[in-house]
């Protein structure tokens, strides 16, 4: 008995989820890396935002750190 639990309907090419704009509230700015903008790609890398573009709740704290460490940086 073989279960066919698997459906790989997507295989065969590129999955690729298509986000046409920045999912990050207020942003709007087209996406262009994995579904977020250049800023918010970082911020996503940075843990500023998940991956819906939500914010958590240290966000302040990890926005002010993270602009701290942009300023030494440029
Ligand atoms: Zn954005």
């Amino acid at each position: 008995m073989v279960k066919k639990n698997n459906s790989h309907q997507s295989q065969g090419g590129n999955v690729v989820q298509m986000f046409e704009c920045c999912p990050v509230d207020t942003c709007g700015k087209k996406a262009v890396r994995s579904a977020f903008c250049e800023k918010h790609f970082v911020w996503f890398k940075k843990g500023l935002v998940n991956r819906k573009g939500e914010k958590p709740k240290d966000f302040d704290k990890k926005h002010q750190i993270y602009l701290r460490h942009n300023q030494s940086v440029a």
